[in-house]
């Protein structure tokens, strides 16, 4: 049955001049049809290297909607409507409007995990793999309002001499904050040669026992170069896919499999077929949030 879906999927790409963006955590069988899969800067960059009039984007919706409002002149779809990614949700408007309040001469560094419309009030958007740099460079000895991932902000804080004041409190991804310390100790102990590698969005004592912490694409790359055989992987349990598949002659654990991101695997062959078929979900970013979002995204790709 796949390999029809698949059939139909690459001519409606031909005769569209279509591109299909996968995250790294998406299903393998999206994974297998798409153009490019990375991270979410890597689909960034893709979708405004590309060619491409048509752009289907696999993933959670702020990743459809910045490549939105980064490529006005070309049609970006979605092919499941509003996949919300619970981390993102979690600074409001509201939220982040207080905080600013509240330290009127501080900087404000939003994760691209964030709503388009906190981006939107924001100095600048980093990733796990830009956040330091990009806070190293903000000016001055101003705080910085770091968010919505307190995970991400821990990271953060032990590499910078910079003031981090994480908006809210205690914001976090709920699958990445599935794995705990003892998940690791077990995993080690099971395979004691293997090193461990996390994602920044794992909780900091997580954090504080991996070999190696990094956006997806870091992790690839780390698990590529390193002189080891095995890695432990502490993150979302789609990455051990990946991996598998661009590090074919190494082992790869998942450190715990409830590690499950259920938005990311909304997309299916199914639903990409008819997103293609019917130009549908086009993702449409408001005007009055659209042009400040935009800016708060260059200057990421400026300073990185
Ligand atoms: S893994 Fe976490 S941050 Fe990533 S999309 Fe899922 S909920 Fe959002």
């Amino acid at each position: 049955m796949n390999t029809k879906i698949i059939e139909r999927i690459e001519r409606l790409k031909r005769e569209k001049n279509a591109i299909i963006l996968a995250h790294n955590y998406e299903r393998p069988e999206v994974v297998d049809v798409a153009d490019v899969t990375g991270g979410s800067i890597g689909l960034l960059t893709a979708a405004m290297e590309t060619s491409a009039d048509l752009i289907v984007i696999c993933g959670v919706d702020f990743m459809g909607e910045t490549a939105a409002l980064l490529n006005p002149d070309k049609k970006v779809i979605a092919p499941v409507k509003n996949v919300v990614c619970p981390l993102a949700r979690q600074l409001t408007k509201k939220e982040l409007l207080d905080a600013k309040r509240k330290y009127p001469d501080a900087n404000v560094l939003l994760y691209m995990n964030s709503s388009t419309e906190t981006k939107a009030l924001a100095d600048c958007v980093c990733t796990a793999g830009n956040a330091v740099r990009i806070a190293e460079t903000m000016d001055g000895s101003s705080p910085i309002l770091f968010g919505p991932d307190h995970a991400l902000s821990y990271y953060v804080t032990k590499r910078t001499a910079k003031e981090i004041i994480s908006i809210p409190d205690h914001g976090m991804c709920p699958v990445h904050h599935k794995i705990t310390v003892k998940d690791i100790l077990k995993a080690k102990a099971a395979h004691p040669g293997a090193k461990i590698v996390a994602h920044p969005e794992c909780n900091p004592e997580v954090q504080d026992h991996a070999d190696y912490l990094g956006t997806t694409g870091g992790m690839l790359k780390f698990c590529a170069d390193a002189d080891a055989a095995e890695f432990l992987i502490a993150d979302e349990v789609g990455l051990i896919n990946i991996l598998e598949k661009q590090v074919p002659n190494k082992i790869f654990y998942p450190v715990s499999n409830t590690a499950f991101c259920r938005a990311m695997k909304k997309p299916t062959l199914v639903k990409i077929e008819e997103a293609l078929e019917n130009e549908r979900y086009e993702v449409v970013v408001p005007r009055e949030i659209a042009v400040d979002a935009r800016i708060a995204v260059e200057r990421m790709f400026k300073c990185s």
